[in-house]
């Protein structure tokens, strides 16, 4: 490839839709602080969310903190390591106790059949992580989560627009945190939001992000400062205008790696279940490691400028900052499909020729170990 091409590229208005939404701010001069432009993106995305309670963040991150901050959670946390560094940073963060449930091999959310053998009366949540826009066994996690009175936040950064059976991703647990930052599907440069079941919430949140702020002279609670300015909520307006059309061409590259990879012998592609509308945010592949690794197709795309992430390797529970503080053996699925996955690149403007290349690369690849592996039994 002459260009580089990167495992994803953010969406982007034209340059003159752009200016043409942050032109009045020269005008009113209100560049954050609940902003005309934070009040209609906040409406629009609830609109487009389908759901009744939503709160704007300077990002994903934060939004998860704040929501762990309100819910005023102790003690324990039951989550994945198969993440990013944010999921389980927050919980250690607000200084709980992050608990390691193992995932499912097929769809690499968290598995529920041993969920309630990690719960103890230390336990105050579940924060389960919708990896790839993959919907968690949401029935399971509110059944037990009833049963032991526990919240239940979602990490549904890579879920933003997926509904289940026509139930929009926002609508399950007490709540949940989409990021928008640059290289999500939908993104405000920098940005999440909350949704969250409960409406009497909605006024704590807004007071949280803005240093507990509830009057001119009261401040309720010890609040910090997360709220989304105008630019950012400007270039939300102007991506929420076209993001149907881009999971659309998202869609077609899917597809086109499935067109392609799906004789391949030794990786596993992603499937989307029958009832799922996809966002098609990522195009995670599994390496059968005895006939292929992971690293080799990594090292060999890289050699033609193409990158491709290890999504999600090293796991949470095995990064340097958390060195002997867990056990990673007590995720041993999670360890292994840490070591055989790897995302390749997905985003709207990816051409299809592009596509067929990267699959011709890899079916080489295999094709040449094929070979070796020929010669090697020839020759024993
Ligand atoms: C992107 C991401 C986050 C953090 O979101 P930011 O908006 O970047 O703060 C959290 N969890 C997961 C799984 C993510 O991919």
């Amino acid at each position: 490839m002459d260009k580089p091409i990167q495992v994803t590229s953010s969406s982007m208005p034209t340059l003159d839709e752009y200016i043409e939404e942050i032109k009045d701010l020269w005008e009113s001069k209100w560049l954050t602080n609940n902003g005309a432009k934070h009040a209609r993106l906040e409406r629009e995305l609830a609109d487009y969310l389908n759901t009744p309670n939503i709160a704007l963040f300077t990002n994903g991150h934060l939004a998860l903190e704040y929501i762990i901050e309100v819910f005023q959670l102790k003690g324990e946390v039951i989550t994945t390591p198969f993440t990013f560094a944010s999921t389980t940073h927050a919980i250690v963060r607000s200084g709980l106790t992050p608990v390691f449930a193992d995932i499912n091999p097929t769809d690499f959310t968290m598995q529920t059949d041993s969920l309630e053998s990690l719960i103890t009366e230390k336990t105050s949540a579940i924060l389960p992580v919708h990896v790839y826009g993959n919907i968690c066994d949401v029935k399971e996690i509110e059944r037990i989560a009833k049963k032991y009175k526990l919240k239940v936040i979602y990490d549904a950064a890579h879920a933003f627009g997926v509904t289940v059976n026509g139930e929009s991703v926002a609508n399950f647990g007490d709540a949940s945190m989409f990021s928008f930052h640059a290289t999500k599907v939908f993104n405000t440069i920098e940005g999440g939001a909350l949704a969250f079941k409960d409406p009497n919430l909605k006024q704590a949140i807004e007071a949280y992000k803005n240093f507990g702020i509830t009057g001119p002279e009261t401040v309720e609670y010890i609040g910090g400062n997360a709220k989304m300015n105008e630019f950012q909520a400007a270039m939300g307006l102007c991506n929420l205008r076209t993001v149907d059309q881009e999971i659309e061409k998202r869609k077609l590259v899917y597809e086109r790696y499935l067109e392609n990879l799906s004789e391949v012998e030794g990786i596993m592609l992603p499937s989307i279940p029958k009832d799922v509308i996809s966002n098609f945010s990522y195009f995670p592949v599994l390496f059968d490691s005895e006939k292929i690794s992971r690293d080799e197709i990594h090292q060999e795309l890289m050699k033609h400028n193409i990158y491709t992430r290890k999504y999600f390797y090293p796991l949470t529970n095995q990064l340097e900052c958390y060195r002997s503080k867990f056990t990673p053996n007590h995720t041993p699925v999670a360890q292994n499909i840490a070591q055989r996955i790897l995302t390749l690149p997905l985003y709207a403007k990816l051409q299809l020729d592009a596509v067929d290349k990267i699959c011709t690369l890899i079916k080489t690849q295999f094709n040449s170990s094929k070979a070796t592996d020929l010669k090697e039994s020839i020759s024993t």
